[in-house]
Parts: C-alpha cells; sequence; structure tokens
C-alpha cells in the first residue's frame, strides 16, 4: 500500500521532471511522516524510502531512537529555541530557519557537538499570516547575518505554499520563491550555498518540480490522511 503510493509519487516527480526538462535524480522525496507510526515508516523504509520529515521535535527524536540510522530526518515544522538542543545532532537539515535568534541557538548547539548544521531559511512567499517565515524582502538581510555563523550552513530556501483548491495557483508562488534563490545564488556569497529549495507538498509537488524544486515534502500522498482527533497528534 505505502509502497504503491511512493512509487505513483516518484513517478510523478518523474512526469513532472520531463515536462520541464530536469533530471529526477536533482528532486528528493522527503516522505513526512509526522503523526504516522513507526511501523508505516518501516513499510516506506522497506520500499527505498530513507528520508523522512517531521515537524515536532520530540516526535523526530522518538523516531530517531527507534528506527535504524541510516535514515535521514528532516526538521520541517517551526522549531523553537530551547528545542534546539535535542535535535541538534539528529537532523540531517532543518528547513525552517526564519530568525536570527533561531540560527544562533543552532549556533550554539553546533559548536557544542562540533558539527556544522545545515539549514534553509523558510520564507512565507504569500505573506500569509497564519505561516511562519520571513517575507521575500526580508531574506537576503537575514542571510547576510546568519552566513557569519560557523556552525550554520545555509543550504537554500524553503517555503509552505497556501493551501488551494488548484495547485496552479501556486506557481507564481513557488516561481518567486525560485528567483529569489537565483538572485541570492548570483551574490556568491560566503557560507551561502543556494543549491536546495525545498518547495511543494501533496497537492502542489508536481507544480512545484516544473518551477525547479529540489526537494519536495509529501506526506498525505504517500501515507494517506492523518488523524488529528484526541491525542493523536
Ligand atoms: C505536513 C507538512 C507537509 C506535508 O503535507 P501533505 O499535504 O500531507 O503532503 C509538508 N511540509 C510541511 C512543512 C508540513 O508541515
Amino acid at each position: 500500500m505505502i509502497r504503491t503510493q511512493l512509487e505513483e509519487v516518484q513517478e510523478r516527480i518523474r512526469k513532472a521532471c520531463q515536462r520541464s526538462g530536469r533530471s529526477p535524480e536533482d528532486v528528493t522525496l522527503i516522505a513526512v511522516s509526522k503523526t504516522k507510526p513507526v511501523s508505516m515508516i518501516r513499510e516506506a523504509m522497506e520500499a527505498g524510502q530513507t528520508v523522512f520529515g517531521e515537524n515536532k521535535v520530540q516526535e523526530l527524536c522518538a523516531k530517531y531512537e527507534e528506527l535504524p540510522k541510516d535514515l535521514s530526518w528532516h526538521m520541517i515544522g517551526h522549531l523553537q529555541r530551547n528545542k534546539v538542543k535535542y535535535i541538534a545532532d539528529k537532523a540531517a537539515l532543518i528547513h525552517s530557519v526564519d530568525s536570527l535568534r533561531l540560527a544562533e541557538t543552532i549556533e550554539q548547539e553546533g559548536a557544542r557537538h562540533n558539527r556544522v548544521i545545515p539549514v534553509l531559511i523558510e520564507v512565507n512567499v504569500a505573506q500569509e499570516e497564519s505561516k511562519f517565515g520571513v517575507s521575500l524582502e526580508e531574506t537576503l538581510p537575514l542571510i547576510e547575518e546568519i552566513a557569519g555563523l560557523p556552525h550554520v550552513k545555509i543550504r537554500g530556501l524553503m517555503t509552505i505554499a497556501p493551501f488551494v483548491e488548484n495547485p496552479e495557483e501556486n506557481r507564481p508562488v513557488f516561481a518567486a520563491l525560485r528567483q529569489l534563490s537565483v538572485d541570492i545564488k548570483g551574490k556568491n556569497m560566503n557560507n551561502v550555498d543556494m543549491d536546495i529549495l525545498s518547495m511543494g507538498m501533496t497537492n502542489d509537488y508536481e507544480v512545484a518540480v516544473e518551477e525547479g524544486a529540489t526537494m519536495v515534502r509529501v506526506g498525505t500522498g504517500i501515507f494517506g490522511a492523518r488523524d488529528y482527533s484526541a491525542e493523536n497528534r
């Protein structure tokens, strides 16, 4: 069941790559396993999936401990500074850096673990009030500040696009993030790479790939709908 879903998503990514003249190897599928049990992650693992995304520190840590160490765990959700210490040695990539203070905490924890921690800057392209992330205009100034931190490595940008009925509506959002990343890359800043563009979820990942996503974060499309009732959070 999960294998079939995974293969379906991979096939759609391949086709989106074909349509836009890109290579499927340039797109990493992150299986967003938040709220889902370890048994389902094992199923995805057996189908060859190795990269997983979680949005809660506690859940990421619990699954990290329980599952084989050759998996990669991406922190994709809003991150509180007091929780950075729990994932500093576990997260392969933190997608959700949106303030200098958070980056400074990551710097401290990186130094403590003698590790340079890879991060993305979360950009709220559509300026939705309900979402975290900096505006398009704030992104470069923030990157200039974070670039001075030796244990934090900026690898690119991330966005969570609005929830829309028709994924085409998000095309301009993805195109704007991609353009920003091209502009920043052109500045050739020290300690800043712009090789990762994390954009696209179950509803809109094909459009995101067509617009240049190098990481897509797909949960529902692989594991099915999430149950947020009661304590199953
Ligand atoms: C939950 C989540 C996803 C996956 O959402 P789906 O619509 O289930 O694919 C992707 N990115 C972030 C940041 C999320 O929190």
